[in-house]
């Protein structure tokens, strides 16, 4: 799918409230980025639920492990209203979305035949989790980290941290 010359490259954003985000995230934003020229991660600032992390913590610990893992292709930014107007905005022609379910793929089919009637233009990028992450989410992530499960195996070092910050437990180092 990467760009048919070398005037246009091919740029894709990848939505999403990411609060905080994982492993699984990140998997789908590294495999997303050998597929496009430049990968666009964009944190959704206002979605309809409750958050533990600003829209400036989200944006800023992606930052922090994208350093980490030297994705040279990715960019981070916070945006608000429709994820189709963020893609045009910065000139995208996919939007990447993970799907780890039949549940994740009913809501996903609905939203990406909605965005196709509101931006025709904008090719959806479903791409299936890895087996490791199927089980992950940011609210369950959430919930074990607020109970003094260590998440080190479930998110990048500077997500673990800022877990700890927030919940203070000392099982999470
Ligand atoms: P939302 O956009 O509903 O707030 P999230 O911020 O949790 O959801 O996730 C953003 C995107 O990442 C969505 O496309 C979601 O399906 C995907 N995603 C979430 N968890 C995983 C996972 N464990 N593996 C792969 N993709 C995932």
């Amino acid at each position: 799918m990467k760009a048919e010359n070398a005037h246009r490259p091919l740029i894709g954003v990848y939505p999403g409230s990411f609060d905080p985000f994982h492993n699984g995230h990140l998997d789908i934003a590294t495999r997303a980025a050998q597929v496009v020229d430049e990968l666009i991660i964009g944190v959704y600032a206002t979605p309809a639920k409750n958050l533990l992390f600003s829209t400036e913590e989200r944006v800023q610990l992606w930052r922090e492990s994208i350093a980490e893992q030297g994705l040279t292709n990715v960019r981070v930014e916070g945006y608000e209203g429709l994820s189709v107007d963020f893609a045009r905005h910065t000139h995208s022609k996919v939007i990447v979305k993970g799907l780890r379910s039949v549940m994740d793929f009913e809501a996903e089919f609905q939203q990406a035949l909605m965005n196709r009637k509101l931006a025709p233009e904008i090719e959806m990028l479903l791409m299936v989790s890895d087996q490791r992450y199927l089980f992950l989410s940011s609210s369950l992530l959430k919930e074990v980290a607020k109970l003094g499960g260590d998440p080190h195996d479930l998110v990048p070092a500077p997500v673990a941290r800022a877990l700890q910050r927030k919940f203070g437990k000392s099982s999470i180092e």
